[in-house]
C-alpha cells in the first residue's frame, strides 16, 4: 500500500512509553506485542492485520496471533479500529488519554490514505441527537477520490 507523506500525521510515540501503557495495565509485553507497537509507531496511517503481519521481522509470529493482539490492544485503548469499506479492520496508535477520533481521505486508485483534521461541527450532531431524542451520539466518517497523482 501506498503512503502519501502528509506533514502534520500524528506525533510519534516512544516505543518505551507504549511498553510502559501495557506494563501498567498488567499485560505482558510479547515480543509479538512489542514488534506490533513498533510497526505501527512508524506508520502514520491505519494497517490492516495482513499488513501489520507482512511488516513483521521473519517468522515472527503467526497471522493469528496479530489479530489475538490487535483484539488485546483495540479494548486497551492503545489503537483505534478503522474500516475502509473493504473488510479488513485498520488499525492506528492512539495516544495516551486519547480517543483517537479522526477521519482519512482513501484513494480508491492506489489505495493512498491522507489523514484529515477536519470534523463534523458539534451542533450536526447536537441536531441529530435531539430531532431523534438520542444521546451520546457520535459518528464514524472516511472520505474517498482519486488523488493529485491518480487523476
Ligand atoms: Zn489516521
Ligand atoms: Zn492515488
Ligand atoms: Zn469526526
Amino acid at each position: 500500500m501506498k503512503s502519501h507523506q502528509h506533514p502534520q500525521a500524528h506525533p510519534q510515540q516512544e516505543l518505551s512509553a507504549l511498553t510502559g501503557r501495557l506494563r501498567r495495565q498488567a499485560r505482558k509485553i510479547t515480543g509479538p506485542r512489542a514488534a506490533i507497537l513498533e510497526i505501527l509507531r512508524h506508520h502514520p496511517h491505519p494497517l490492516a492485520n495482513k499488513e501489520i503481519f507482512d511488516a513483521m521481522p521473519r517468522g515472527g509470529c503467526d497471522l493469528a496471533t496479530i489479530y489475538r493482539a490487535m483484539h488485546l490492544l483495540e479494548e486497551m485503548g492503545m489503537v483505534k479500529r478503522f474500516d475502509f469499506g473493504d473488510g479488513a479492520a485498520r488499525f492506528e496508535l492512539v495516544g495516551e488519554g486519547e480517543d483517537g477520533h479522526h477521519h482519512h481521505l482513501i484513494c480508491t486508485r492506489c489505495a493512498g490514505v491522507v489523514e484529515i483534521d477536519e470534523c463534523f461541527p458539534s451542533e450536526v450532531e447536537s441536531r441529530i441527537a435531539a430531532a431523534n431524542g438520542f444521546k451520546g451520539v457520535t459518528h464514524k466518517l472516511e472520505f474517498f477520490g482519486l488523488c493529485p497523482e491518480c487523476q
